[in-house]
């Protein structure tokens, strides 16, 4: 189901359960005070998620072709998967951290004794990227209103989106929803390094500026009191 998280702003819910379920989110920056002026999503879901997001898009107006561009926190299939589907008709710019670009692109090896670096070696030759204008990420980057933050721990590259127009953070996998209607880490398998991941909770705690809604790659999206939170939890870790 499609959800409007505020003005301009909504979670496309992928996936039936988790960890299978995961969160991709769609901004209107024309709808929004600010910086930028595009039609933006935010993770694209498994590759089997791709008729889902089309049938949320269409469910609020919209269609893969409208889109002025892809943002990724990460890449991981659940994350990226979906949108090679959305090509041809989406042709646009593809935001991504930059480690894990240089990672996808084979500039970056992970260990291959690690759980989740032979993951990516191998899911890398199987799963690239689609052939559009892939455009690398770091700290402080801006594309329209949304500024990217490195974060990382789950992946090398992982950023986090903050857009000051939408009072919103995308999370992506540096936190999940946790059980008590607040923030938790995710779980250690699906990440390269927890205490990188701990320590980079911590410091976009403390820079990130202000923002309502947080919207992290799995689990229910928190619609007030995001940046809380998100102290929250760095002071519990
Ligand atoms: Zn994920």
């Amino acid at each position: 189901m499609v959800r409007e998280l505020g003005d301009g702003v909504w979670l496309l819910e992928l996936g039936l359960f988790p960890p299978l379920a995961s969160n991709a989110y769609l901004v209107d920056e024309r709808r929004l005070a600010g910086d930028g002026d595009g039609l933006a999503l935010v993770d694209t879901g498994l590759w089997w998620n791709e008729p889902t997001v089309r049938e949320e898009l269409g469910a609020v107006g919209y269609g893969p072709a409208d889109l002025d561009c892809v943002l990724l926190t990460h890449y991981d299939l659940d994350h990226v998967g979906g949108l090679n589907r959305l090509v041809p008709e989406f042709d646009g710019p593809v935001a991504v951290g930059r480690d894990d670009l240089d990672l996808l692109e084979g500039r970056a090896h992970p260990a291959l004794m690690h759980h989740k670096g032979l993951f990516h070696r191998v899911s890398r030759r199987l799963f690239p990227l689609p052939d559009l204008t892939l455009e690398p990420l770091g700290e402080g980057d801006t594309v329209g209103g949304f500024t990217a933050y490195h974060t990382p721990g789950h992946n090398p590259g992982h950023v986090v989106y903050h857009h000051a127009g939408a009072s919103a953070a995308f999370l992506g996998d540096l936190v999940w929803a946790g059980d008590d209607g607040g923030l938790t880490t995710p779980f250690w398998g699906d990440s390269y390094d927890m205490a990188e991941l701990r320590e980079s909770v911590a410091g976009l705690a403390a820079r990130i500026p202000a923002f309502d809604v947080a919207a992290m790659g799995h689990g229910d999206p928190l619609v007030r009191g995001g940046d809380d939170a998100l102290s929250a939890l760095a002071g519990r870790l």
